[in-house]
């Protein structure tokens, strides 16, 4: 049997405000009231410190592409009529980096330092999916 539904994430106790956060169009990190290090993806424990005094806080939903590659051969029959379709890293203003899609911007003026914008694509009654877009 093939399934042509694209795969969606499942939030846990430690990333559930994470995705309730993009479910509400905001991008939340985690900082660290003990070392004020700031990190994302969401962890039990501070990346710096390994203490467990974490709250969330919003990040401004800019950065800079540190890397990019263009898909062009989907991985799944869900992903086929999306080709080609730009992914990257990016460098949020805040220091921690994500991996998302990349929209709204012609494939062939990606590069590294572009600075680029968070937009959230609804998925789900209760999924959204950050990306990135050219700042404006
Ligand atoms: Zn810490």
């Amino acid at each position: 049997m093939t399934t042509t539904a694209k795969p969606l994430p499942v939030p846990t106790a430690v990333t559930a405000p994470y995705w309730e956060g993009c479910r509400r169009g905001v991008l939340l990190l985690q900082r660290c009231t003990a070392c004020h290090a700031v990190q994302l993806p969401p962890q039990r424990h501070c990346g710096s410190c390994l203490g467990d005094a974490l709250e969330w806080q919003p990040a401004a939903g800019t950065g800079r592409i540190t890397s990019w590659t263009v898909v062009r051969h989907p991985m799944s029959a869900a992903f086929a009529a999306d080709v080609p379709y730009a992914v990257a890293i990016v460098a949020l203003d805040e220091g921690p980096t994500m991996m998302a899609r990349i929209r709204d911007c012609d494939l062939d003026a990606l590069h590294v330092g572009m600075r680029v914008g968070v937009g959230f694509e609804p998925r789900s009654e209760t999924i959204a999916l950050p990306y990135f877009r050219p700042a404006r």
